[in-house]
C-alpha cells in the first residue's frame, strides 16, 4: 500500500454461540490469541476479543464475544446479541444432543436480529472422529436448508478455524463495510 492511499478501518461485533462445552471460548482464543486450554474453566459474564483480518487490502477488526458460561443457565441477555453482525452457532459433532439444540439457538438469534446477520454453523472438534456422533453431511444439510454458511473445525488442532471467522468477516464486508 503507497503512503498516500487512506488506511481504512472498519470494526463490527461478532457473536459466538451455541451449547456449554461445544468449543466456543476455545474458538476464539485459537483465532485471537491462537491458545488452546484443555482445561477451560468458563467464567461468568461476557468477554470480548479482536482481530483483525485483512480483505481486499483493507484491515477489517473483528470484536468476538464469547458467552463465557451465561448460557448453561439458558440466560444469554439480548445485550449480548445486540448490535451484531455476524455469528458462530457452534455445535460437537462428537455430542449429538448439542447439534439437536442447533435449531433452538437458531431461533434465539433469529428473534434478535435481522436477516441482514451473517451466520455460520460450526461443527466443532473434528478432531475427535473416533467418536463422531454427527455426520458431514447432517451438519450441511442443516446449514443448506437454514440459509447458514457451514464449517467443521477443531480449535484442537486449528483446523478451519481461521477460515470459519474469515468467511464470516469476509461476507459482513461485502454486505455493506459496517464502520461501527
Ligand atoms: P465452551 O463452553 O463452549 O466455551 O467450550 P470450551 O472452549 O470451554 O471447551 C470445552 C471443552 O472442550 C474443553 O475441555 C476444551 O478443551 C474442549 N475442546 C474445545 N475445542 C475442542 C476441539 O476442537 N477438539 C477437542 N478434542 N476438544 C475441544
Amino acid at each position: 500500500m503507497s503512503d498516500d492511499e487512506t488506511v481504512e478501518e472498519y470494526l463490527f461485533k461478532i457473536v459466538i454461540i451455541g451449547d456449554s462445552a461445544v468449543g466456543k471460548s476455545n474458538l476464539l482464543s485459537r483465532f485471537a490469541r491462537n491458545e488452546f486450554n484443555a482445561h477451560s474453566k468458563a467464567t461468568i459474564g461476557v468477554e470480548f476479543q479482536t482481530q483483525s483480518v485483512e480483505i481486499n487490502g483493507k484491515e477489517v477488526k473483528a470484536q468476538i464475544w464469547d458467552t463465557a458460561g451465561q448460557e448453561r443457565f439458558r440466560a444469554v441477555t439480548s445485550a449480548y446479541y445486540r448490535g451484531a453482525f455476524g455469528a458462530l452457532l457452534v455445535y460437537d459433532i462428537s455430542r449429538r444432543a448439542t447439534f439437536d439444540n442447533v435449531a433452538r439457538w437458531l431461533d434465539e438469534l433469529n428473534s434478535h436480529s435481522d436477516t441482514t446477520v451473517a451466520k455460520m454453523l460450526v461443527g466443532n472438534k473434528c478432531d475427535l472422529e473416533n467418536t463422531r456422533e454427527v455426520s458431514l453431511d447432517e451438519g450441511k444439510s442443516l446449514a443448506e436448508s437454514e440459509g447458514l454458511f457451514f464449517i467443521e473445525t477443531s480449535a484442537l488442532d486449528s483446523t478451519n478455524v481461521w477460515t470459519a471467522f474469515e468467511i464470516v468477516i469476509r461476507e459482513i464486508y461485502n454486505n455493506g463495510k459496517p464502520s461501527e
